[in-house]
């Protein structure tokens, strides 16, 4: 078993879904669920497997996030992280700010990480970010711009790459990879969204997340750079 750990996944999306043989080739993974409605598919998996759990209420999701029941789940204590939260600009802003505000208090009550999407609303994010200055967390599958990443780290918040940055056209994103402290990086597969090269177009599955890591190791220079994210992502949870 390597010590890669894929950060970010989504495995109850998958169509194979062979966790067992993902187990094989990664240390572990955080999986990710976009509703709370996913809250028993995360319980029944962190059962049977030694991963890692996140939930929230996806920004492009309907309606307003269910405080009742997002504090019902955390009392369970299985939550590792609270996330996928954040700001897009194909949604509705004022929801989004609400619905975010609702897991920045629990994140803080709960004292756990949030994980963060953001695309096309930068300002957005940042304004709504600084509300907070105890929150910290991860931006995931990072895509935005110089002045994004340098907000993220002046804050102390992770930075999460995925396949993209693999992707020959990702030329400014591998630019921003090199200015993030060696601390603050995580990686992702975002799985089955994203393969990364050589495997773009095919399913996406967490035991990719090797290739993430492989690319950067060289791009950054970085030796034992799986240690080095395996230790970030136990710092990011607070472990
Ligand atoms: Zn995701």
């Amino acid at each position: 078993m390597s010590s890669w750990i894929d950060s970010h996944c989504h495995v109850q999306l998958l169509e194979n879904n062979d966790i067992e043989n993902t187990l094989k080739h990664i240390q572990t993974f955080m999986n990710v669920g976009l509703s709370l409605t996913e809250y028993g598919f995360l319980k029944e998996l962190k059962k049977n497997y030694p991963v890692y759990g996140a939930i929230g209420e996806h920004p492009l999701n309907d309606g307003m996030v269910d405080e009742q029941r997002f504090t019902e789940i955390l009392e369970e204590g299985l939550i590792d992280a609270i996330g996928e939260t954040g700001f897009d600009s194909k949604g509705d802003a004022e929801l989004q700010k609400k619905s975010f505000e609702v897991h920045a208090k629990l994140a803080l009550k709960y004292n756990l990480p949030i994980v963060l999407h953001t695309r096309e609303a930068e300002a957005l994010t940042m304004q709504e970010i600084l509300k907070y200055p105890k929150l910290r967390g991860v931006f995931h599958c990072f895509t935005g711009s110089v002045e994004l990443a340098k907000f993220a780290i002046e804050n102390g918040w992770f930075i999460s790459f995925s396949g993209i940055v693999t992707f020959k056209n990702a030329k400014s994103l591998q630019e921003i990879a090199k200015i993030v402290p060696r601390e603050l990086i995580l990686i992702e597969t975002d799985s089955p969204y994203l393969a990364p090269a050589p495997l773009r177009g095919k399913e996406n599955r967490p035991e990719y997340v090797v290739h993430v890591g492989e690319f950067l190791q060289t791009l950054l220079s970085i030796e034992d750079f799986d240690k080095l994210t395996e230790q970030n992502f136990y710092r990011f949870l607070g472990k």
